[in-house]
């Protein structure tokens, strides 16, 4: 009978120590293998120089390194990159290298597919797949990481879960990832460089608060009347903005982080003054900054991006209350990269 291999990146370092200690090797040779897998991001047992032939061929006989490929890159005019990511399964995800003057930004999926049902997402048409594993999330950051040296000679500088699906509804796999991002074994990247989106799932977000992470928070609102929120993003009704908004404030209270909302201002939806401020009203109560992200088509026009005065009259009224605000053109368009467009589509 084949015994079905185990994928060595679901072991942490001290069961691999254990492992090798089993097979009556040293448990030090767990933390060279472990270094391989992380550090320099092995892709086969036999690249393992530092380990004997008859060693890496025993690992090949019990073990299987998933590593992801990237199966196409695609460039933008604006120097975006989209990378097809194809998982050991056959599945395909999309991750997003977003260069500035200053800094590459690796935008990464944590779901295949997403678990919510955003009326204007193009990812949530997928249907939600299955998760990511924390090494799937880490390859693909690793990925982007080698092209931002490749193409932009400078590492990557920054990273945001705001790729396909819902990082919160994966949350132990996000978090594991993470830990293996900023952890000096792995990329030694700051936490502080990391932000996690969520469309605002209570529960995950008291629990990040109770584990004081590091990283940052942003959440996607894009409108502060539960009406009107519902109706876009039909899962507010199972976590109303009451609900949210507790959760937001228990997590100032243990963070003193600031908090970024994302917001897009659609015409005949949320363009209105009072619209405005309702959000101004939501977010009041911590120090706050609101992305305007700018719309990106992913239909036939059921969902418009409201007027350049819309935009302003949000700026004027969020400013007059000492919100930060931004006003975020988007990337990549043109390859289906940008924001809500992420739907394997090639
Ligand atoms: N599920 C997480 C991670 C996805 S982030 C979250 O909701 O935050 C992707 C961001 O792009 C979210 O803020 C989302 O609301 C926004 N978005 C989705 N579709 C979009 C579109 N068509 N145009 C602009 N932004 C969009």
């Amino acid at each position: 009978m084949e015994v079905k291999k185990k994928d060595i990146r679901a072991l942490s370092k001290e069961q691999l120590r254990s492992f090798f200690e089993e097979q009556g090797d040293k448990p030090f040779r767990g933390n060279q293998v472990y270094e391989w897998l992380w550090q320099k991001s092995a892709h086969s047992f036999d690249g393992m120089t530092n380990i004997s032939k008859e060693t890496r061929k025993m690992l090949e006989d019990n073990f299987v390194i998933n590593h992801i490929q990237v199966d196409q890159m695609q460039r933008s005019s604006d120097g975006t990159i989209k990378n097809a990511v194809r998982l050991h399964d056959g599945l395909i995800v999309e991750s997003v290298l977003i260069p500035t003057d200053t800094r590459t930004t690796a935008c990464v999926s944590s779901q295949v597919g997403c678990s919510l049902d955003c009326k204007f997402c193009a990812t949530a048409r997928l249907k939600r797949m299955r998760n990511l594993n924390p090494d799937e999330i880490y390859d693909q950051v690793v990925a982007i990481d080698k092209e931002s040296r490749l193409y932009f000679n400078r590492p990557l500088s920054n990273i945001v879960f705001m790729g396909m699906g819902e990082p919160l509804m994966n949350y132990k796999n996000v978090l594991k990832a993470i830990e293996k991002i900023t952890s000096p074994e792995g990329l030694g990247m700051s936490p502080k460089r990391i932000i996690v989106s969520t469309s605002g799932v209570p529960k995950m977000i008291r629990k990040m608060a109770d584990e004081e992470v590091k990283f940052g928070l942003a959440v996607s609102l894009h409108s502060a009347i539960d009406e009107v929120r519902t109706s876009i993003m039909p899962f507010n009704a199972t976590f109303p903005l009451k609900d949210l908004r507790e959760a937001l404030e228990y997590w100032y209270s243990k963070t003193k982080n600031r908090i970024t909302y994302e917001y897009v201002i659609w015409e005949g939806i949320n363009d209105t003054p009072e619209a405005a401020n309702a959000l101004v009203k939501f977010c009041k109560f911590a120090p706050s900054k609101v992305n305007l992200i700018e719309y990106n088509p992913i239909d036939d026009g059921e969902f418009q991006q409201a007027s350049a005065d819309a935009v302003e009259m949000y700026t004027n009224i969020l400013e007059r209350n000492g919100i930060t605000v931004t006003v975020r053109q988007s990337r990549g368009k043109d390859i289906d990269a940008a924001c809500g467009q992420l739907a394997n589509k090639s």
